[in-house]
């Protein structure tokens, strides 16, 4: 299968340092907690920290959704196992792509329900014309088309990821 790049590191570079400086001023003084959901957030989350420069902490969750054989509708199974205390902390949750929206939105209420002071969203990408859940990322990175994209950590059955850019993954 061939990649066609979409977003090249460069403009992913560029758009991250202006990411960077709005968070930056977004959070200045308050106790921040980077919360990334893996694996897709990876790479972004390596390179969106070392561009805010302020005092704040990284936390992992994984999310996975499952589409049920019997049951309609997707699941979205979470493992917390790195997951960090949350409690009285202001949280920007990451992620690599917003598509349906149900994963933010699932995350949003859990790391609520877990006590976080505030709860800010960003994600790299948002696909445009593909979203069922009604939320509003607070900060993005690309706004792409409706087609399956790879690289920068994104992957198609676990390879792909490493590509330094985002591609367009073609049949
Ligand atoms: P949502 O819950 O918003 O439907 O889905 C978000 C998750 O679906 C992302 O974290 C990502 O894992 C996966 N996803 C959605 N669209 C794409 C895509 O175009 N490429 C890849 N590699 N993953 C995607
Ligand atoms: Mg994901």
């Amino acid at each position: 299968m061939a990649v066609t790049p979409l977003i090249n590191e460069t403009e992913i570079r560029e758009r991250l340092v202006e990411l960077g400086r709005r968070i930056e001023a977004d959070y200045t003084g308050r106790p921040l907690t980077i919360v990334a959901v893996l694996t897709g957030s990876l790479v972004a989350l390596a390179d969106l920290i070392r561009q805010i420069h302020i005092p704040l902490r990284v936390g992992l969750v994984q999310a996975s959704s499952y589409r049920g054989a019997t049951t309609s509708g997707t699941t979205l199974v979470l493992n917390e196992t790195f997951a960090p205390d949350v409690a009285g902390r202001d949280v920007l949750l990451l992620d690599d792509i917003l598509d349906t929206g149900r994963t933010l939105a699932t995350l949003v209420e859990h790391l609520k329900d877990r006590g976080a002071a505030s709860v800010r969203t960003v994600v790299l990408l948002r696909k445009v014309g593909r979203q069922v859940v009604p939320i509003e990322p607070d900060y993005h990175g690309f706004l792409i088309p409706d087609a399956f994209v790879v690289g920068y950590g994104l992957d198609y059955n676990d390879e792909y990821r490493h590509l330094p850019f985002v591609g367009v993954l073609e049949e």
